[in-house]
């Protein structure tokens, strides 16, 4: 069982390419070592991150950085999808470099600010979160605009209570967080998780086209995503 779900990591890391024809935007996995959620690099007009892992492994996300010419300083937005140490631990680390930005859903940014060890499941982790500093709150239906790619937040609760997916329309895109993976749904046994709201996050999810599925760990699917949907809600009956 993965960790995610249960107790244990992926502990292989995998770098995508997703360049999408005739298009500047790129999509790329930068991070999701040991502990780490999934790190996607999107390179658009703005360099943002979607989810930065724990930031115990920041030597090696630095690495897969270079390879696309960017240092830690490029990286001017982290879109967090919800507060779970796993995905927020590593913001510091950006943010110490060059100042950069970090987002997430109102109702998790007070966690990041006061730096909350229990919801955000840092202590359970062995860890300690630092206090990080939240630049802008996300609410259901805003854009951010990166450039050629314009994401949706979409508010899907269930797994924590601010989580987010972010869904790009045109190329049907979507990064889900722990709330959708690829053949599964995130944990609802933690603090601010909720079965029912998961399930009316995945039913949200199901009325959307989507091609292009980026979850917060294990494997991504680059064509067909929404049959991960459906599969999803299938386990809620
Ligand atoms: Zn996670
Ligand atoms: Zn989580």
């Amino acid at each position: 069982m993965q960790w995610w779900k249960k107790e244990i990591f992926c502990t292989s890391i995998r770098l995508i390419k997703t360049a999408i024809q005739g298009s500047f935007m790129q999509v790329h996995q930068v991070g999701g070592l040991g502990f780490d959620s999934n790190i996607y690099l999107i390179i658009d007009e703005v360099i943002a991150l979607i989810d930065a892992g724990t930031g115990m492994n920041f030597e090696t996300v630095k690495r897969n950085l270079s390879k696309f010419n960017l240092t830690a300083n490029d990286v001017e937005l982290i879109i967090n999808t919800h507060c779970h140490y796993d995905h927020v631990g590593g913001d510091r680390d950006f943010v110490e470099a060059a100042g950069c930005e970090v987002a997430i859903h109102e109702l998790e940014a007070e966690l990041l600010r006061k730096g909350d060890q229990i919801i955000t499941l840092a202590g359970g982790l062995g860890r300690r979160l630092e206090p990080i500093e939240v630049a802008r709150e996300l609410h259901d239906g805003d854009r951010v605009k990166l450039g050629e790619l314009m994401l949706e937040v979409l508010h899907t609760p269930g797994h924590t209570q601010g989580s987010i997916s972010l869904y790009e329309p045109e190329r049907k895109i979507l990064f889900s967080g722990d709330t959708l993976f690829y053949g599964g749904v995130g944990r609802t046994d933690l603090p601010t998780s909720d079965g029912k709201a998961l399930a009316n996050s995945l039913r949200r999810l199901a009325k959307l086209e989507l091609e292009r599925l980026y979850p917060g760990h294990g494997p991504f699917a680059e064509k067909g995503a929404r049959r991960h949907v459906l599969e999803a809600l299938e386990l809620f009956g």
